[in-house]
């Protein structure tokens, strides 16, 4: 009777160490499925500027370089948090070329260029703020290349998330013959968050809210633009 019931416990024990082990397994199987899933989609946040090249120079003196980075901080945060696989061309005040290069410009941009190609994003958004010699120029806009319908569709859904949630946003997006938009196939917007040739919005530019309103219109839209997408394919 006594073998017999160690015998039983003994089963009992390997059971339950049995039961407890499949639970952990699949315990560890779903958090670690459901802490780490793959990214659909990845968008490159281009800060643009930096190093030698300030950008425009605001109405009372800010760098576009270093508001740019700012912004783009931000918007890696917002993108990662909506489970977006991010990539920044920069992270800091630094240019992208390396300290002998003897055309910083094109190199910095050469640069960007297969940040972007080798990501194979599913989007690009280029942060920049505009800047004109009539100080009253003011509003946020969003530029698109011109061959580019994808690249006017994103465009068209962060203008439009602007208009929606931003202080006198420009109406419409527009066509613009810059690099980062003609350098690649994917999907490329420069969203000018405003003008820091104007006093006043540079000054709200340069206010946390007026930042997070700003990068929130602009995943907004990037969602927004990846339902029609979706739709449209
Ligand atoms: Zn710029």
């Amino acid at each position: 009777m006594k073998f017999i019931t160690i015998k039983k416990r003994t089963i009992c024990i390997v059971l339950a160490c049995i039961v407890l082990i499949c639970s952990l397994v699949g315990i560890f199987y779903a958090v670690s499925t459901a802490s780490s899933p793959q990214p659909y989609y990845t968008v490159v946040i281009d800060a643009g500027h930096g190093g030698i090249d300030n950008g425009s120079i605001g109405y009372s003196g800010t760098l576009e370089s270093e508001i740019n980075l700012w912004y783009a901080k931000t918007l890696n945060e917002y993108f990662s948090q909506f489970g977006f696989k991010v990539i920044m061309t920069r992270e800091n005040e630094n240019g992208l070329y390396g300290p002998f290069a003897s055309n910083k410009k094109k190199d910095d941009m050469k640069v960007r260029q297969s940040i972007i190609e080798n990501a194979k994003p599913d989007m690009v958004i280029s942060i920049h703020m505009n800047s004109f010699k009539e100080t009253s120029s003011r509003g946020a806009q969003v530029f698109y290349a011109k061959d580019s319908t994808t690249g006017h569709l994103l465009a068209q859904n962060i203008q439009n998330q602007f208009k929606k949630l931003l202080i006198k946003p420009r109406n419409e997006c527009q066509v613009g013959d810059y690099f980062i938009v003609n350098c690649t196939k994917y999907p490329s917007v420069i969203v000018e968050c405003g003008f820091i040739s104007n006093p006043e919005e540079e000054q709200l530019l340069l206010t946390e809210d007026y930042k997070n309103q700003v990068c929130y219109a602009v995943v907004c839209g990037t969602l927004s633009y990846l339902m029609s997408n979706d739709a449209l394919s």
